[in-house]
């Protein structure tokens, strides 16, 4: 992504708000360089992109050279343009690396990786997620069904960026399944001052009472205990760890906090990465709890608002787990619903990618947290 790093689950009622400072932002962005359209300029690698490799079915085959490797090039030349190229048959165990650098234009190249399918398996946007490397790198060990696997290349959606790009991929066939991790996840009511979550902000923040969601104080300790149980319930049987700070101190092994606390003009929630493969396991999240109360169209309920909460915890740890976002109003991970479809359970479930994310496919949500986190 080019603009603004990080997730952002938006208040509906918001969207035209957030469209200004995005539009404002994105002018700042370099503007797309005119593509000619001529071959591999300065560069060896062939081009094996078509004018027409835009789906699974139409899939450009690839060919890996020597040592599974290879290197190629495409370009991104219109809006909407997608590139699919077939890997070939993968299995279970085998370790898959596809870096993508762009090579001239201002393309802000996203790729993913999809099987026969077009169930999602990895995603890389920006191989940093603050930004400061836009081009994407994926790195993972399959953990489906043997099946074709395929990459796709697009430009972030939302953005007109153009340009030349490379790939080198490479796989190591039978390097193994690494075993599942249990994650830790560590619910901080406490509030505290100088709270840093990487690629969102410094908060300081009070500590988390029911007042600031419009209920009693009386009620804080249960509305606690309520979203804990959600948040846990939302990754049903997988090996996850969900501790709080009233009852414990904070965790010495490596665990993801997600923060309660403060207010956010445009969302509800954001977490610092979408974490591919759960690769980093001490990361962060932040819940603006302060910004719930009003923002439905009616004043929710005590198990309403928890559901609110806990939904909203959970999708941020679906993100930190590597999840992306989906266009369906019934699971965790979507983005396209109002307001108010928050307000009760959404699930872990197969749904459509988000046309923020990619213009196709599908994610299985809870196929990919049980690769990672086992039952
Ligand atoms: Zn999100």
């Amino acid at each position: 992504m080019t603009c603004l790093s990080s997730d952002r689950r938006r208040r509906a009622r918001l969207l035209m708000a957030l469209a200004a400072p995005l539009l404002a932002l994105c002018l700042g962005c370099p503007l797309p360089a005119p593509s000619d359209g001529s071959p591999s300029d300065g560069n060896d690698a062939p081009r094996l992109d078509t004018s027409n490799n835009s789906s699974i079915a139409d899939a450009t085959a690839l060919t890996l050279g020597t040592n599974n490797e290879l290197r190629f090039t495409g370009v991104i030349d219109r809006a909407g343009d997608i590139d699919v190229y077939a890997i070939g048959t993968l299995s279970a165990g085998d370790r898959l690396t596809v870096d993508v650098q762009r090579l001239e234009g201002n393309l802000d190249p996203v790729a993913a990786i999809f099987d026969s399918r077009e169930y999602l398996v990895a995603f890389n946007d920006d191989r940093e997620p603050d930004g400061s490397n836009l081009n994407p790198l994926i790195d993972i060990v399959i953990r489906g069904e043997t099946d074709v696997y395929y990459v796709a290349i697009i430009a972030y959606p939302g953005t007109r960026t153009f340009g030349q790009y490379q790939v080198i991929l490479k796989v190591e066939f039978e390097v193994g399944v690494p075993a599942p991790v249990t994650q830790i996840v560590y619910l901080h009511w406490a509030g505290g001052s100088n709270i840093r979550i990487p690629n969102v902000g410094t908060f300081n923040l009070r500590p988390f009472s029911a007042t600031d969601v419009g209920f009693p104080a009386a009620q804080t300790k249960a509305l606690k205990q309520r979203v804990a149980q959600i948040v846990k319930e939302r990754f049903p049987d997988l090996r996850l760890t969900v501790l709080n700070s009233d009852d414990h101190p904070v965790p010495a092994e490596p665990h993801t906090t997600i923060y309660f606390g403060g207010n956010d003009e445009y969302a509800f929630a954001i977490s610092e990465q979408i974490d591919t493969f759960n690769q980093d396991p001490s990361d962060a999240a932040i819940v603006f709890t302060e910004g719930f109360q009003g923002a439905f169209r009616s004043t929710p309920n005590f198990e309403e608002m928890a559901q609110a909460l806990g939904n909203t915890a959970a999708h941020e740890l679906g993100h930190l787990l590597g999840l992306v976002h989906t266009a369906d109003c019934e699971d965790l991970m979507d983005t396209s619903c109002f307001n108010d479809r928050i307000l009760s359970p959404q699930e872990l479930s197969t749904a459509p990618l988000d046309n923020s994310v990619f213009p196709f496919g599908y994610q299985a949500a809870l196929e990919i947290v049980s690769w990672l986190l086992g039952y």
